[in-house]
């Protein structure tokens, strides 16, 4: 589900980031609604009007900045236009999301890209505090990617540069992406990738991990804890994607600090998987590389938003 903020007017006036203690008052009232991202954003459009207006519970819109919108595809910022995405909200390329606010809320929106968000909520308020020079890779049902340099989220003619690091092709001859390519990052290791590589391997119907009923990183850790050599496996291949992945980027990008994130993360011992020994790796030439577990998974995009509105859609 794209996530939306509302920025209060107080905030924005506030000019400058607020301390890390009083962020969470920031994002007192929320509320999820079913995603249905296969259906398109237009159908959602009510129910996240009906969201939003019941968690005002009738305080007065006008007292708010703007309404930021983190979407989970290619954003042109500044049109305020979704440019790229696959199977995910395609109808939204065609949308005028900036009108919608107007008209439902009355106020200006705001628009970026969900993993440049979160880089940006980083570096201003979690992990990457101090770093100028970031990468981040967000491993979740996708694999979302972010460069940051000079302390500026990268920005490129159309807006891909850095963003679409998760479809670099590690395999030539790989399992088919969700964008027209093959073996792609994302197609190779990500939880909506992760079925196939189970289904595809030879001893999954002999793996007890077949008869769980969602083939998701939580079933996957439950059966590697029991030591069960396909998901073993299966878990080996998505580590070595995935460190491959992280050395795509400090190559491409020279970063001083690479930030992990996203719900995989939460799998047991997995950021010591993906970062142990990773420095003989790197470019002698490339200096230390710091990498970072993000402080806050689940609201480093809420974080960058604010930020996004705060700075009236520059992050
Ligand atoms: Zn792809």
């Amino acid at each position: 589900m794209p996530q939306f903020i509302l920025k209060t007017r107080q905030n924005m006036s506030a000019g400058r980031a607020p301390e890390i203690s009083a962020l969470p008052a920031l994002f007192m009232r929320r509320k999820s609604i079913p995603a249905y991202s296969e259906k398109g954003l237009g159908p959602r459009l009510p129910d996240t009007k009906k969201a939003v207006l019941d968690l005002l519970e009738g305080e007065e819109l006008s007292g708010f900045s703007g309404v930021g919108i983190a979407m989970p595809g290619i954003v042109d910022p500044e049109k305020k236009r979704v440019l790229g995405l696959y199977k995910k909200y395609e109808d939204s390329k065609e949308m005028d999301l900036e009108g919608w606010c107007r008209e439902v809320f009355g106020l200006p929106a705001f628009l970026e890209m969900d993993s440049k968000l979160a880089l940006a909520g980083e570096l201003h308020m979690g992990c990457g505090r101090g770093y100028e020079d970031a990468v981040m890779m967000i491993l979740g049902t996708g694999v979302g990617t972010a460069v940051s340099l000079g302390g500026k989220i990268l920005r490129s003619r159309n807006y891909t540069a850095g963003a679409l690091a998760s479809h670099i092709i590690v395999n030539l001859r790989g399992a088919a992406c969700t964008c027209p390519n093959r073996g792609c990052l994302e197609a190779e290791a990500s939880g909506w990738a992760l079925p196939g590589l189970l289904r595809r391997h030879p001893g999954f119907s002999e793996s007890g991990i077949s008869g769980e009923e969602k083939l998701d990183f939580r079933s996957l850790q439950k059966w590697v804890l029991r030591k069960d050599p396909v998901a073993e496996e299966v878990l080996l291949r998505c580590v070595e994607v995935w460190r491959a992945g992280i050395l795509n980027l400090i190559h491409a990008y020279d970063p001083q600090l690479v930030i992990l994130s996203g719900a995989v993360m939460n799998f047991q011992g997995l950021f010591q998987k993906l970062t142990e020994g990773i420095e003989r790796c790197i470019w002698d030439c490339c200096g230390p590389v710091v990498i970072k577990e993000a402080e806050y998974p689940e609201d480093s995009v809420l974080f960058g938003l604010y930020y996004l509105v705060r700075n009236g859609g520059v992050i």
